[in-house]
C-alpha cells in the first residue's frame, strides 16, 4: 500500500465509525472490531456482532493523553502510568469525565470509564481522524480466543464490519493489561504490560476481587477454543494437539511450539493463533506445556487457565 491508499483506508474506516458502522482495526494487542464510543446503536451494533453479554463495559481508545483527559479523571498516579506506557498495551479504569463521550451502554452504566492510547498507529490514526474515542473490544465472537492475525478477525466478525483494516499480525498478541485507579491501584487483568513494570512506576497493586461484573474479561470459559485444553502436561497424548514451550519440546504434525527459544514475549505474541491452529487439528484436547509464570507469563498463565474454563 501507498502512503496515500493507506491514508484513504483511514478516512474510510473512519467516516464508517462516523456513521454508525463497525469496522475492524489493527492494534498491538489484539484485533479490535470497533465502533463510536459516544453512539449507542453503534455500540449496540457492536454487542450483537459479538454475541457479548450486554453488561460487559468496553475500553474506549483515544488518539492521546489529550483525548483521554476529555474522558476521564486523571489523578497523579494515571498521569504517572500514562506517561510511562502510552502508546501501548494498558488500560486505567477512571473515574468517568464526560458520561456523554463514551456513551453509558459502553461503559455499562458504571461511572467509571475505562481507557487506553493503542501502539497501532494505523489505529491511533483513524481515532485522529473521527476526532472522538473508539471502543473496540476484541474482533472474535464473544467467548472465543481473540484474533491476532486480519485473516482470523475477518473470519470471526469480517461480516459484520464495513472497513476492515489491515496492520499485520499483532506484535503483542495478548489483551491490555486493565488497572482501576479509583481507589487503591488494583489489576483487573493481567496482560501485556506486567505487574512488575505498573509496580515500578505506581508501588503495589492490590489483588483484583473476582467479581465477574467489575471486571467480565475474568470470567471463566473465555478466550475458549472448541476442544477441551489441558494444562501443566509434560508431553501430548494419543490425539492430543501440544502447545510446546521452549527448547528440547516433542515435536510433530500437531505440535505447536509458543517459543523454541523460550521467550515469553515471542509465545504471547503467538499464543491465540496456536490455540486456533491447534483446535483446527480436531484434537481430543489440546495440551499445554508448562509455562513460566513470572513477568508476560502471568497474563498467558491467566488467558490459559480461562481456555481450560478454571476460575481465575
Ligand atoms: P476487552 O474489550 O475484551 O479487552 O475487555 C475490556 C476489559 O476492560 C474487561 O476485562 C472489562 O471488564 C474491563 N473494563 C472496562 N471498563 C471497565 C470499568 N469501568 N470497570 C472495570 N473494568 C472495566
Ligand atoms: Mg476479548
Amino acid at each position: 500500500m501507498t502512503m496515500t491508499q493507506a491514508d484513504a483506508a483511514v478516512d474510510r474506516a473512519a467516516q464508517a465509525l462516523a456513521s454508525g458502522a463497525l469496522a475492524i482495526l489493527p492494534t498491538e494487542t489484539v484485533y479490535g472490531l470497533a465502533a463510536d464510543a459516544a453512539d449507542p446503536r453503534a455500540v449496540a451494533a457492536l454487542f450483537q456482532a459479538k454475541g457479548r453479554p450486554r453488561f460487559n463495559p468496553l475500553i474506549a481508545h483515544v488518539a492521546d493523553l489529550a483525548m483521554g483527559r476529555r474522558v476521564g479523571v486523571f489523578d497523579e498516579r494515571a498521569v504517572a502510568l500514562a506517561q510511562a506506557f502510552w502508546p501501548g498495551p494498558l488500560t486505567l479504569v477512571l473515574p468517568v469525565a464526560d458520561g456523554d463521550a463514551v456513551c453509558d451502554l459502553a461503559r455499562a452504566g458504571l461511572d467509571s470509564v475505562a481507557i487506553r492510547v493503542p501502539g497501532h498507529p494505523i489505529a491511533r490514526a483513524v481515532i485522529a481522524a473521527l476526532g472522538r474515542p473508539v471502543v473496540a473490544p476484541s474482533a472474535n465472537r464473544s467467548g472465543r480466543p481473540s484474533p491476532t492475525t486480519f485473516a482470523d478477525a475477518l473470519e470471526e466478525t469480517g461480516v459484520f464490519a464495513l472497513a476492515a483494516l489491515d496492520g499485520g499480525p499483532c506484535a503483542v498478541g495478548l489483551e491490555s493489561t486493565v488497572v482501576a485507579l479509583l481507589d487503591d491501584p488494583r489489576l483487573l487483568r493481567p496482560g501485556a504490560v506486567t505487574r512488575e513494570q505498573i509496580e515500578a512506576v505506581i508501588g503495589p497493586l492490590a489483588e483484583a476481587e473476582d467479581d465477574a461484573r467489575r471486571s467480565p474479561g475474568r470470567m471463566a470459559r473465555h478466550y475458549a477454543p472448541q476442544a477441551p485444553v489441558r494444562l501443566e502436561a509434560a508431553a501430548p497424548e494419543a490425539d492430543e494437539a501440544y502447545l510446546a514451550f521452549g527448547p528440547g519440546a516433542p515435536e510433530g504434525p500437531r505440535v505447536f511450539n509458543l517459543s523454541p527459544t523460550g521467550d515469553l514475549a515471542e509465545a504471547a505474541a503467538n499464543l491465540f493463533a496456536y490455540l486456533r491452529a491447534a483446535d483446527r487439528t480436531a484434537p481430543r484436547a489440546i495440551a499445554v506445556a508448562p509455562i513460566p509464570t513470572h513477568g508476560l507469563g502471568e497474563a498467558i498463565d491467566d488467558r490459559l487457565r480461562r481456555a481450560a474454563g478454571f476460575v481465575g
